[in-house]
């Protein structure tokens, strides 16, 4: 049982996803037995976005499944829920968070967990049909649309971008991917193991459209009916769905004197200032930003522990996956633009295969390509472990 953080503290998490649910499951598990708030601007409890690109956007998964806790579990975790209302000001001086309703809510210690927003193209306009992709009711709306759809066109080719192109495609629709980069996943693959995304897509039939940029896009009647790439060229799509990245959900900070430079900055132990922590998406420590759910979840069990006293930096080597067709690639560290990439099981020609992204001596990433195992254990070779 902690006795260190005593009852009369109470601590309040805004953004009720997977990490700040994490937060307040691991400071409960760990005995502390103060009160916990939880504020979400969703009006649904704590789900799993991962699915939302994959399962439920193809109508294989019900939204109930993406569940993260069942009733009796959430309702054990002796949490005060606050659902379907926004933070709006944080007042660090007076240590009290503000809500859309008027509420003013007092804290001993803060964890900001708020996650990110969609980004949108400049100058978008709002049109029926022209859609993002982050909550479970944008998904549930988006699929509600595909059924509709024969065309569907996808604005960038990330990786979420790519789920919801494997997605449509996989439903039959007939599906345009455009993208400025040269290749798909550019980002976190580079371009040699994105021509490997792009080849897969072209294989289920994608029409994947690299170096292309949208100039515009176009409607009738209020609603999207395709797109116009910087070339002058002309797609047709009833619906459209942009997937150019996210930006942290920080606006509510603005005034607050935190550091807002993409995301909230924090220290190695997550503290952005004094009783003031931050996880996942929205939390930049010092070794960068990572959007990963595995990464939310790691970050919510170090920062519990150091609410609790633990006083131990976070480290840890980023990991994601993605699913796309029968294909599921993963990627434990980063993968630099100068990095080699050496096979060191199977070939890219091949069904399933391992990779290390190698800069000099230095093994920077393990990927794996419908291969669990074998990345697993490739995850070892990287040069961080060893230090
Ligand atoms: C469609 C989709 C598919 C994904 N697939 C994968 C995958 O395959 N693999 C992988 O590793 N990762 C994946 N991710 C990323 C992963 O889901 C995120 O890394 C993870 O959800 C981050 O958790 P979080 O708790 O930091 O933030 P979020 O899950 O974004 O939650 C933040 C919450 O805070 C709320 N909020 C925001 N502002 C406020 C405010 N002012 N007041 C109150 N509440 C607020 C939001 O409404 C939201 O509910 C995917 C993400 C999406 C959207």
């Amino acid at each position: 049982m902690f006795t260190g953080l005593g009852a009369a503290l109470n601590v309040l998490i805004v953004g009720a996803s997977i990490g700040g649910l994490t937060v307040a499951e691991v400071l409960r598990r760990r005995g502390f037995d103060g009160a916990i708030t939880l504020v979400g601007e969703e009006r649904h409890p704590p789900y799993d976005r991962p699915p939302l690109s994959k399962q439920v956007l193809t109508g294989s998964w019900p939204a109930e499944r993406t569940r993260l806790l069942g009733s009796d579990a959430l309702d054990g975790l002796g949490v005060e829920w606050v659902l379907g209302r926004r933070a709006v000001h944080l007042d660090r001086g007076g240590r009290v968070v503000a809500l859309d309703d008027g509420r003013r809510l007092p804290y001993d210690r803060l964890v900001i967990a708020t996650g990110l927003t969609p980004r949108l193209l400049p100058g978008q306009p709002v049109l029926d049909g022209l859609r993002t992709l982050r909550t479970i009711d944008d998904a549930l709306a988006l699929r509600g649309e595909l059924k509709d759809a024969a065309r569907v066109a996808v604005v960038g080719a990330g990786v979420l971008g790519c789920e919801v192109a494997a997605g449509a495609r996989t439903l039959g629709l007939e599906v345009t991917l455009v993208d400025p980069a040269p290749a798909p996943m550019a980002r976190h693959l580079g371009a040699r193991l994105g021509a490997l995304v792009a080849r897969t897509h072209r294989g289920h039939g994608v029409d994947v459209r690299v170096s292309s940029e949208v100039h515009a896009f176009t409607g009738t009647a209020g609603r999207v009916d395709g797109l116009e790439l910087t070339g002058g060229e002309k797609i047709r799509a009833d619906l459209v769905i942009v997937t150019i990245g996210a930006i942290p959900a920080t606006g509510w900070l603005i005034g607050s004197g935190l550091d807002l430079s993409d995301g909230v900055t924090c220290d190695a132990y997550g503290q952005a200032a004094p009783g003031v922590y931050a996880v996942g998406d929205v939390a930049r420590f010092p070794t960068g930003r990572v959007e990963s759910r595995t990464n939310a979840t790691e970050q919510a069990v170090a920062v519990a522990g150091n609410i609790l006293g633990d006083e131990r930096p976070f480290s840890s080597i980023p990991y994601f996956w993605t699913d796309q067709y029968d294909v599921k690639l993963q990627i434990h560290g980063r993968i630099g633009h100068d990095d080699r990439i050496r096979w060191i099981e199977g070939e890219p020609g091949a069904g399933r295969w391992v990779a290390l992204a190698e800069n000099g001596d230095e093994v920077t990433a393990a990927i794996g390509w419908k291969h669990a195992r074998g990345v697993r254990l490739a995850r070892e070779q990287i040069s961080a472990l060893s230090r």
